[in-house]
């Protein structure tokens, strides 16, 4: 990190909240979510220390998993989570909101105040869109202006975030395939009475000698003499975001194999790759009463219910802590790229998170796995067994409750490595 953004965290570090907000506002925004289930798992994305999160989990009843970057505010949220008897109901996780390790719809609601913008409003609502549960909301805060800036708002704006009006961020929530259900400008006072004006005094209580700092506090006045001279321009507003219906995804029947399967598996992997050793494979961890998981082996069905696609799911180890193993992926060549491959594996997924499992791996392309949420494996602390470009080795937590398990892979014997 360098020195001005060690000195920004310096400043910054022990703040109520690290953004404009307010519980009042929290609570109302989440007024605006209407029904949840009894326990909602919650995401709280760019918790900051957590102020929201906190609030999330004790009025929800509900588990929070609350992510951030850096460290030191996940330890001021665990410490308050302790502290208010909250720690079993939020796992705070040293993640980038960019790349989520969860599978397919595993949060009922996702919460951000005050940080997309890190990523930005569109590339959030899009990566967090697979992430929901059906009926699942999306709330964010966003900044943008209210009206046409003042050039001094225009240009100070323009070198850190570009804000757009509030018509055109319901345009991108849109693009994005969500639906604006509320909207909810910040009132004034969420700026300074817990983020502005508690900044204020620590940048008079700042040590100047410290490499960084001065630049830290310019920077920091200036940002908050912006919005006392020009802060009609801007806003900080809640959206309140629902998915559109209509997902643009065919609708693939899937199911776990029977014994009546075992040949046609066999074809689909005989014909998706140039040689037997996927076919094998997968026989050779069939009869391999530790590698093999009743269950998590899934076919794809075309209409007239032949099967075209397949995704195995088997036992591998994890600093010697069982795991799975995603391996083989394979599509009849005449289905492939029609989303028959995705559907087995969000099916085993589905499965092996039912059936108490965590911590998934798989070596394969970086371009496609990442949609199921899957990151570099050393990202989680998950080392391969063997040589591989780091982003061909990646891992999945099915449970973001639990953290994933760290260590070297140890691959069932069919493999051969
Ligand atoms: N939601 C909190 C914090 C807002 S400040 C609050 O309202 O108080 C923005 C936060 O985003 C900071 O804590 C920062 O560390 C975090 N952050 C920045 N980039 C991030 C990323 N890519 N993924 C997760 N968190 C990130």
């Amino acid at each position: 990190m360098s020195h001005i953004a060690e000195a920004f965290f310096a400043l910054h570090r022990g703040l109520p909240r690290q953004g404009a907000g307010s519980d009042t506002t929290t609570r109302h925004l989440l007024g605006q979510v209407g029904p949840l289930p009894t326990r909602p798992r919650i995401l709280d994305a760019g918790c900051g220390p957590g102020r929201s999160a906190l609030l999330l989990a004790e009025e929800t009843g509900g588990h929070v998993t609350a992510v951030d970057l850096h460290q030191p505010f996940l330890a001021e949220l665990d410490r308050a989570a302790a502290h208010r008897g909250l720690s079993d109901r939020i796992t705070s996780l040293h993640l980038s909101m960019a790349e989520l390790p969860f599978p397919d719809n595993t949060f009922d609601l996702i919460w951000a105040e005050g940080s997309v913008y890190n990523i930005g409003f569109d590339t959030a609502l899009r990566r967090w869109r697979r992430l929901l549960a059906p009926g699942g909301t999306v709330v964010v805060t966003e900044i943008e202006w209210t009206g046409t800036p003042s050039a001094p708002a225009r240009s100070f704006w323009d070198a850190a975030y570009r804000l757009r009006e509030h018509a055109a961020n319901v345009e991108a929530a849109r693009a994005a395939g969500y639906r604006t259900t509320h909207h909810w400008p910040l009132p004034d006072s969420d700026w300074w009475d817990e983020y502005y004006n508690p900044l204020e005094a620590r940048i008079t209580e700042a040590d100047l000698d410290r490499p960084g700092m001065r630049e830290a506090v310019a920077a920091t006045r200036a940002e908050i003499a912006l919005r006392r001279e020009h802060g009609t321009d801007y806003q900080y507003a809640g959206y309140v975001l629902r998915p559109e219906n209509g997902k643009n995804r065919m609708n693939w029947n899937t199911r776990p194999e029977t014994p009546a399967d075992l040949r046609a598996i066999r074809e689909v992997n005989l014909a998706a790759f140039p040689a037997a050793g996927e076919a094998d494979l997968v026989e050779a961890l069939r009869a391999d009463q530790d590698a093999w998981i009743d269950g998590l082996s899934f076919v794809t069905e075309a209409e007239d219910g032949s099967i075209v696609g397949h995704a195995l799911l088997t036992r591998c180890h994890i600093g010697g802590a069982p795991a799975l193993a995603l391996a083989p992926c394979a599509v009849l060549p005449s289905y492939q790229r029609k989303g028959a491959g995705s559907a087995a594996i969000r099916a085993a997924l589905e499965a092996a998170r039912a059936l108490g499992e965590n911590t998934v791996v798989v070596l394969g392309h970086a371009e496609y796995y990442p949609r199921f949420g899957f990151v570099p494996a050393s990202r989680l602390g998950i080392r391969a067994p063997f040589e591989v470009p780091d982003e061909a080795m990646m891992a999945l937590t099915l449970d973001p409750q639990r953290p994933a398990l760290t260590g070297t892979i140890r691959y069932p014997a069919a493999f051969g490595v």
